[in-house]
């Protein structure tokens, strides 16, 4: 119950299936300069997202290609 951690919603793009996806990110992690993991709604996958502007690095890394 101390979770004193922030989410803020982060828009990206699935590359996978090309839809809109809203997922929450760590307040904290954000303004890092590093990608976060995103589990995603629309694939089921999980994606690296610039949480600053929602860019994906690549597509996926969980060998489907
Ligand atoms: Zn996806």
């Amino acid at each position: 119950m101390a979770d004193r951690q922030r989410w803020r919603p982060v828009l990206f793009s699935c590359p996978r299936t090309g839809s809109k996806v809203q997922a929450l990110l760590a307040e904290e992690a954000i303004g890092l300069g590093t990608y976060e993991t995103v589990s995603c709604l629309a694939c089921s996958g999980v994606h690296l997202v610039d949480p600053t502007d929602g860019r994906v690095l690549g597509a996926t890394f969980d060998g489907t290609r």
